[in-house]
């Protein structure tokens, strides 16, 4: 089979590999339907983090080819989503809901793993990664908008979930990636009165507006702060949604949410600012964030995505197959693309 494989900074090649086998009882072997490219990916592919060279990818969706012995809940020939990370659904962590902190946790495409861009994926624990999307004559024209379940969907959600946001609250989204549009319409889900999104690109804040955004602030750091103050009676907002992890996009957070309200995190900390604890003590802010936790939220989100009431295909603006999967790295890298869809 073919698939993407990382070569270091700047290289993604498309190679003949063996095809998948299951290895262990509880293995599934799905054939991927759709893939698609994170903003995560990146930082390995512009070198500002370190990755093995290797099989890359961790967002698919196929149909269940094989399932060895073990495996009970899923059948050959389901049509399955699988979240970010590999996980089994029934240690202490997975059974209170974070499965992100999984005892048995992988990741695609480490360990002598598979990964997502590929035609066909070994999936490891297949009863607590893999979720059946049920089918209707509809459901070939929503997969695009199934595949950010894996991770962009989830993930913005988690910032929403940790930020508590709910019916009525104002809301601030920094970072109008993926992950940040879909906060947007998570918040919007769980609804939000009033979601200000931080763009400084009309393409973006357009997608973010048709989500959900009531509001774009087209600033940055101390000048968007201000714009949000203006805008809440000088308040700010109950939840900031921190989808970018630099330490100005924290400072907006701090500077952006009301005293009693909540930071809910979910851009890897690529610059880690010092954690002002007298700030966040003396005006009682709230701070939770991490990974989310995919394989928890997927139950419940993907009724919402069936039903169309959800729908974050938007965020794909490419589309590419997977032979010229280094095309959309490329188009991502220069932010010609927000999101890009690989079909193999
Ligand atoms: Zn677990």
């Amino acid at each position: 089979m073919k698939a993407a494989i990382f070569l270091g900074k700047g290289k993604i090649e498309v190679q003949d590999v063996p095809d998948p086998a299951i290895q262990n009882p509880g293995d599934a072997i799905v054939k991927v339907t759709y893939t698609c490219i994170c903003g995560s990916d990146l930082w390995w592919y512009r070198g500002l983090l370190p990755r093995e060279n290797g099989p890359i990818g961790h967002e698919f969706m196929g149909i269940v080819e094989e399932i060895g012995e073990g495996v009970k809940n899923v059948n050959v020939g389901d049509l399955v989503v699988a979240p970010f990370l590999i996980s089994d659904g029934t240690c202490p962590e997975c059974q209170v809901g974070i499965t992100s902190s999984c005892r048995n946790v992988q990741r695609w495409g480490s360990e002598g793993n598979d990964a997502g861009q590929g035609e066909k994926v070994r999936v490891p624990l297949a009863d607590g990664t893999l979720f059946v999307i049920p089918r209707n004559d509809k459901t070939g024209q929503i997969m695009p908008a199934l595949l950010p379940l894996s991770d962009v969907l989830c993930t913005g959600h988690h910032a929403a979930i940790c930020a508590e946001v709910g019916n009525g609250s104002t809301v601030l989204v920094i970072g109008d990636g993926a992950v940040g549009l879909c906060a947007v319409a998570a918040s919007k889900r769980l609804g939000a009165s009033r979601i200000f999104l931080g763009s400084t690109h009309p393409d973006r804040a357009e997608v973010g507006k048709k989500f959900g955004a009531t509001d774009v602030i087209e600033a940055r750091g101390e000048e968007a702060i201000q714009q949000v103050k203006v805008k809440t009676d000088n308040l700010g907002v109950d939840c900031v949604l921190e989808c970018v992890g630099t330490a100005e996009s924290w400072e907006t957070a701090f500077g952006a949410v009301r005293d009693g309200g909540n930071i809910g995190a979910v851009g890897l900390p690529y610059e880690i600012p010092d954690i002002p604890i007298s700030k966040i003590f003396w005006r009682n802010i709230g701070i939770k964030g991490g990974p989310a936790p995919a394989a928890h939220y997927i139950p419940e989100l993907m009724p919402d995505v069936i039903s169309g009431k959800l729908n974050v295909s938007a965020v794909f603006t490419m589309t590419v197959s997977l032979s010229d999967i280094a095309k959309g790295y490329e188009a991502m890298d220069q932010r010609r693309a927000i999101k890009v869809l690989v079909r193999p």
